[in-house]
């Protein structure tokens, strides 16, 4: 079985404030040689580095918006976040918690600090994900998948090396939490320093890392600092991690869904005349409601 090689490690671009609560290095889709495509169906990856927001008695966030088209997942390494959308679904995740919203067919929702968090003010560190549906799967129903930390699957890795968080796929064997619409591996994974963790993927799985805390040395050879990301080539099944430091790094793979691709903001579908659609519709009020 092969070496999945780097392709390139990818240092974090400048930060932009998404709303005036989430300060965001994006991976995906603007990094170089990381579009759309490239790590299909992972098309977007925001990434609010570990940053301290004073305290405010107005939670900070980002407004009611829609989303159509594909699935949005959070995953809390600092701080707290409230959510509400259109459908019912909503809650607070809080430090090693994951929301998985599938906005499918189309939702409203909206994304805040939480309001205790907001007054005392703190660290604040998250990802967001979005996860592209097969197209027979992005007119359904959507859904909502909050997963508190004790309910993610765990791996305890050999050597008191650490432990995998299975959020969604499988690893050795231990099964993730979240379910999926198309085959994906995500994987957070908290090494001790010397601890190593070994992962495989078939070939074609687009494959990359995020390193959260920490340093790593990957395939036993590549030194990667914390808030970079590697991309890894297709040309290979495993690779390895191992901790220079205590860290905790984030992997995901995923098999290509390889349909079109036609994006225009918070929707993603697979033709123009189905963005126009999308516009339409969330301009007619179709996609529900929910207060400011
Ligand atoms: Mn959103």
């Amino acid at each position: 079985m092969a070496t999945r090689d780097i392709e390139v490690v990818i240092p974090p671009r400048e930060p932009h404030f998404v709303g005036d609560g989430f300060r965001v290095h994006n991976f995906i889709p603007s990094a170089y040689r990381l579009d759309m495509q490239r790590m299909d169906p992972f098309i977007m990856m925001d990434y609010n580095s570990k940053f301290y927001f004073p305290p405010s008695d107005k939670p900070r966030g980002v407004s009611v918006h829609p989303h159509r088209g594909f699935e949005t997942v959070t995953i809390a390494y600092k701080g707290k976040v409230a959510h509400h959308d259109s459908s019912g679904g909503g809650g607070v995740i809080s430090e090693g918690d994951v929301q998985w919203m599938t906005a499918a067919s189309g939702v409203l929702h909206k994304e805040y600090h939480e309001e205790q968090f907001s007054r005392q003010g703190g660290y604040f560190q998250m990802v967001q994900l979005w996860v592209n549906l097969p197209a027979k799967d992005k007119m359904s129903k959507p859904k909502y998948q909050g997963i508190s930390n004790a309910q993610i699957a765990k791996f305890m890795l050999p050597d008191a090396g650490g432990t995998v968080e299975v959020i969604a796929g499988n690893y050795q064997g231990t099964e993730g939490s979240a379910s999926t619409f198309s085959p994906l591996h995500l994987l957070n994974t908290h090494l001790n320093k010397g601890g190593k963790a070994d992962f495989e993927f078939p070939e074609n799985y687009n494959t990359a890392l995020l390193v959260i805390e920490g340093s790593i040395k990957v395939n036993a050879n590549e030194n990667v600092p914390t808030d970079h990301f590697v991309l890894f080539e297709n040309n290979g099944e495993k690779f390895s991690i191992e901790a220079s430091e205590n860290a905790t790094v984030l992997v995901l793979s995923g098999k290509p869904i390889n349909e079109p691709i036609a994006a225009h903001g918070p929707f993603v579908m697979n033709t123009q005349r189905e963005i126009i659609q999308a516009i339409d519709d969330y301009n007619m009020g179709k996609f529900g409601y929910l207060e400011e």
